[in-house]
């Protein structure tokens, strides 16, 4: 592992992302919605995480910007970091079949809105949320320089705090009591653990 190779991983892997999705992002954009909580707030943190995992990330691969933040190379590092974005790919994959037509960038509810409760998510809420927190770990583990690599986690990282309250709220607000039982027999994105 050379780190030009950890830096085409990175990217690979960010193409692979967007190449499982675009059929999902094409099919929900012909899936009416009910009910939506799109709003500003919600549009800046699609903005900070794509900042972090997309625009910083790419930004070095392309430039070595910001070069002053760049660390020793690690061949162990990167190689993890390879496994655990072939994790995230998979698991990403999976919580799309399971979420079908469910699925949307923000937070709505379709008008034929059914709670998802099996697959992967009988085992924790937030897969899909899951897939992104490892795909911000491989990043942090294949780009070795300080400000690149765990921008992923800082931006997906705000992302998540602020819209994950939110997001089960909306849930409630849709499905009620079969919600709440759903949140105390699971985690949200560790299994047993939070
Ligand atoms: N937080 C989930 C889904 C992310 S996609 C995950 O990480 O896997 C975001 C949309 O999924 C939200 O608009 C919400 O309406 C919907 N959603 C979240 N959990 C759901 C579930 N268990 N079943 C059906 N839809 C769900």
């Amino acid at each position: 592992m050379t780190p030009a190779i950890a830096k085409a991983i990175c990217v690979l892997g960010g193409i692979l992302w967007f190449v499982i999705r675009y059929p999902h992002q094409r099919r929900s954009w012909t899936t009416p919605i009910r009910a939506s909580a799109r709003d500003a707030r919600e549009t800046i943190l699609l903005s900070v995480s794509l900042t972090g995992l997309g625009i910083m990330p790419w930004t070095y691969v392309a430039t070595g910007f910001p070069r002053f933040a760049d660390y020793h190379f690690s061949g162990v590092l990167a190689w993890t970091g390879t496994l655990v974005f072939a994790l995230a790919l998979w698991l990403f994959y999976r919580t799309h079949a399971d979420l079908g037509r469910n699925w949307s960038v923000s937070l709505e509810v379709r008008n034929s809105h059914t709670l998802v409760t099996c697959g992967i998510y009988q085992h924790i809420r937030h897969p899909l949320y899951a897939a992104f927190w490892l795909w911000a770990v491989a990043q942090a583990l294949l780009l070795p320089n300080w400000v690149a690599g765990p921008a992923g986690l800082i931006g997906f990282g705000t992302l998540f705090f602020f819209r994950v309250g939110r997001e089960e709220q909306l849930m409630i607000e849709t499905f009620g009591e079969e919600y709440r039982a759903y949140m105390r027999q699971t985690a949200r994105v560790v299994p047993f653990v939070y």
